[in-house]
């Protein structure tokens, strides 16, 4: 069976472009060049699920029409991860609260954030949200009736969690990880891996160090996300190898589910 992910935003944390800046990246009339904060929408088995609600939340599911979801899944509580949140409120209705996976060190974090919505006195009393905590870094999930891995890495000292559905894996993010990680990865064919810029930091791969990542658990195809205003879409593309894509709003990719 095939699933599809559609990259609802594929930037940093700033988005591109950045407010203010007038570098050629943030100047480009190539669409490609316009990246909302980094989200993306699987679709399998006939349920929707969303993979972050950044700030730029209301304005992607506008684009893509987004209508209804049957869940979401929080990486980790970064805004640029989490500032729309809020939004998710319209698909909790008919008294059906949205089904949120998500792993209790997010859980913690997000309850601090939005206290209104993830209440900080009674666990799981979310007006809006059914939260699905993950009790470990590694586990195996159904997650609305749908199987999948869920994995953890580090982004300076916050937890991240990632997913592996099929043979697709979303690893957002991602600064420090364990060699078990690599173990937990293999077997996928496509990658969607986050990377900043060219030049690594504290917070995140860079290009090089997320193609390495790559290579390592042996991904067919990668796609980068999380990119910054440093390369345009299209002077990126050139510079990587041939296995390896720049991801862009709007891109719709498919994978299999076992
Ligand atoms: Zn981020
Ligand atoms: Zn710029």
């Amino acid at each position: 069976m095939e699933g599809s992910l559609c990259f609802l935003g594929t930037g940093s944390s700033l988005g591109v472009p950045v407010i203010g800046c007038k570098c050629s990246t943030c100047s480009s009339v190539d669409k490609k060049d316009v990246r909302m904060r980094t989200s993306a929408l699987l679709k399998m088995k006939e349920k929707i699920f969303l993979v972050d609600a950044g700030p730029d939340h209301r304005e992607q599911a506008l684009i893509c029409g987004i209508d209804h979801l049957d869940g979401v899944i929080i990486t980790h509580d970064h805004y640029d991860h989490v500032g729309g949140l809020d939004d998710l409120k319209v698909y909790s209705h008919n008294k059906k609260k949205l089904p949120c996976l998500l792993s209790a060190s997010t859980y913690e974090g997000i309850k601090g954030r939005f206290p209104y919505l993830f209440s900080s006195i009674e666990e799981n009393k979310s007006p809006f949200f059914s939260c699905q905590v993950l009790k470990s870094s590694f586990e195996k999930v159904s997650f609305e009736g749908v199987a999948m891995e869920c994995v953890s890495f580090l982004q300076a000292n916050t937890q991240v969690t990632g997913i592996k559905i099929g043979d697709l894996a979303y690893i957002s993010d991602i600064k420090m990880y364990k060699e078990e990680l690599i173990n937990q990865l293999k077997g996928i064919k496509t990658l969607v891996i986050s990377a900043a810029r060219s030049q690594s930091s504290t917070m995140h791969f860079s290009f090089e160090e997320a193609i390495a990542f790559a290579s390592r658990v042996e991904a067919k195809t990668t796609y980068l996300t999380h990119i910054g205003h440093e390369m345009s879409y299209e002077d990126l593309q050139k510079i990587l190898p041939q296995s390896v894509f720049v991801a862009y709003d709007g891109l719709t990719i498919s994978f299999q589910i076992t």
